[in-house]
């Protein structure tokens, strides 16, 4: 008889181990408490416009089309990816913006127009940066680090000293670049975690060595495409996902989960995954101090929170050539206004991600217009310094779009809104239960990363296992994948060993 999983949550870490587990011979039963499904990576449609609601920059296309190999699918059957070039088109100050082809010869054209010292010094940081990416992803982000032997082994130790190096991610990209905005347009990735470049370590500096080496992509339709075709999958193998089912509890017997307790029954089966953010089910799903584990309630409060994000949507009725699909738009005083996500604060005059899918991509606005996401990151909730009443929200997306308007070609912007939409912080926790309205969950500090980071089986409990953004690799969608895959190892080796 086959064994039956229940999963707590259907994000992409819910669903991808969903998959991964039926296609093992599971029997999955997925309970998610929002009436749709795909969690942080969800939509806004209306009639004119389809929003990705948060995520959109698609990194490592090769981890998303390895789901479908994994269950012996071909991702072309399902999805349809576009390679984006430029992959960023980076704004600032007198409408100037330097873009980031995929074509070295164009790149280097690019920079050089800048300064040939400032051109050298970015293939300089490129190559040295990859180095630490091909020892990162062999050693650290593939890899499961549950145990401690997966950790503190001499290979991996020394490994994790040589990518780790102790700078900050600015002050390690300004020994290769001079040129403030090519820096600023570095450092500004690391943001894409939740972590600041001027405390963070630099090994966020991946981020854009991944996206300038191997491309940015689109994926037809959006990033829900892939929700979608995930979800496809699991109903075609025989799963089960039950929208606006809030779980309760986990419940234990004999240091074993044994189920789940909604508001309407008590579900049982023969393993718990669960997807809901780590910390908020330490402190809400499960009851008995003796299964938190170190994750009491006085340890949550000492760990430390990736920031979060205010986006505005907009649905514009004609056309900005003068964008690409993913831009950044540098503002004033770029240390101040990126330190204040930190420090509680709303900025002076904000950075921003400007998101315009529909230059690439008719099938998103279908007015013959744009839709764009700018995402602004600004404090989690834990700093408690900000309503996020009507009152914030507006005088925020008016200065927004006072910035928007300072780019050349989009002066007259305001105009041609036709569609308005916001996420805040609180939307975040409410929507989704992101503890402390976090946008990426536990921050991957140095003492949080690799083993330090929580395990994916639980430690004081049998047939109890996690999966998400708040474990082990960490944020993004490619790295929850890699979550999803090495969770299910581990469930695989665990129900071997017990046969
Ligand atoms: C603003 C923003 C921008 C981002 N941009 C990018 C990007 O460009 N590229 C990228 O790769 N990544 C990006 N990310 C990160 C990426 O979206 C996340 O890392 C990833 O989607 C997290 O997936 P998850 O499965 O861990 O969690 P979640 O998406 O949080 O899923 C958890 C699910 O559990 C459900 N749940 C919670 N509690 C319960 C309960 N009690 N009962 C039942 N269900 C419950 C929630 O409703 C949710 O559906 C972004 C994230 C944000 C917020």
């Amino acid at each position: 008889m086959s064994k039956k999983a229940i999963i707590i949550g259907a994000g992409i870490g819910g669903l991808s181990s969903a998959l991964r587990l039926l296609h093992n011979g599971y029997e999955v039963e997925i309970y998610e408490k929002e009436n749709s499904i795909g969690g942080r990576v969800n939509i806004i449609e209306t009639e004119n416009f389809t929003f990705d609601l948060t995520a959109s920059i698609l990194m490592m296309p090769d981890v998303y089309k390895e789901l479908f190999s994994y269950v012996n699918k071909n991702y072309e059957d399902y999805l349809e990816f576009i390679e984006i070039d430029p992959i960023y088109r980076v704004f600032s100050g007198g409408g100037h913006f330097i873009d980031f082809n995929t074509s070295i010869s164009k790149l280097t054209k690019n920079l050089e127009a800048i300064s040939k010292d400032d051109s050298l010094g970015y293939f300089k940081f490129i190559s040295d940066v990859y180095e630490k990416y091909l020892i990162a992803n062999k050693y650290f982000l593939e890899k499961s680090q549950d145990t401690p032997k997966d950790f503190f082994n001499l290979t991996t130790l020394s490994k994790a000293f040589k990518i780790h190096t102790l700078s900050t991610s600015y002050d390690f990209i300004s020994d290769y670049i001079k040129n403030e905005n090519i820096r600023e347009y570095l450092a500004f990735q690391s943001m894409y975690v939740g972590i600041s470049p001027y405390e963070g370590p630099n090994i966020y500096t991946l981020i854009p060595v991944v996206s300038q080496l191997y491309g940015l992509w689109h994926l037809k339709g959006g990033m829900y495409s892939f929700v979608n075709a995930i979800s496809q999958l699991i109903v075609e193998f025989g799963g089960i996902i039950n929208t606006g089912a809030t779980v309760e509890e986990i419940i234990f017997l004999n240091d074993r989960a044994i189920g789940i307790r909604t508001s309407q029954a008590i579900e049982k089966a023969d393993i718990i995954v669960c997807n809901a953010d780590f910390p908020y089910a330490m402190k809400n799903l499960i009851k008995d101090e003796h299964y938190k584990n170190d994750y009491t309630d006085n340890k949550l409060s000492e760990l430390k929170y990736s920031c979060s994000t205010f986006i505005i949507y907009l649905g514009l009725r004609k056309k900005y050539p003068q964008l690409t699909v993913h831009n950044i738009y540098l503002g004033e005083n770029f240390k101040n206004n990126i330190e204040s996500a930190f420090e509680g604060n709303l900025p002076e005059s904000p950075t921003l991600y400007i998101y315009c899918p529909s230059r690439i991509d008719d099938s998103m606005a279908k007015n013959e217009g744009e839709c764009l996401n700018i995402m602004l990151r600004v404090p989690n909730l834990f700093f408690n310094k900000i309503t996020w009443d009507d009152v914030t929200i507006n005088k925020l997306s008016n200065k927004i779009i006072m910035e928007l308007k300072k780019i050349k070609g989009l002066e007259d912007i305001e105009e041609n809104i036709v569609y308005k939409n916001h996420l805040t912080p609180l939307d975040m926790e409410r929507r989704f239960n992101a503890y402390g309205g976090t946008a990426f969950g536990l921050s991957t500090t140095l003492t949080q990363t690799n083993y330090f980071r929580p395990h994916f089986k639980s430690d004081k409990a049998n047939n109890l296992f996690f999966v998400g953004n708040s474990l082990h690799p960490g944020p993004g969608v490619s790295l929850v994948l890699n979550s999803s895959k090495l969770v299910t190892e581990e469930i695989l080796i665990e129900s071997q060993n017990k046969d």
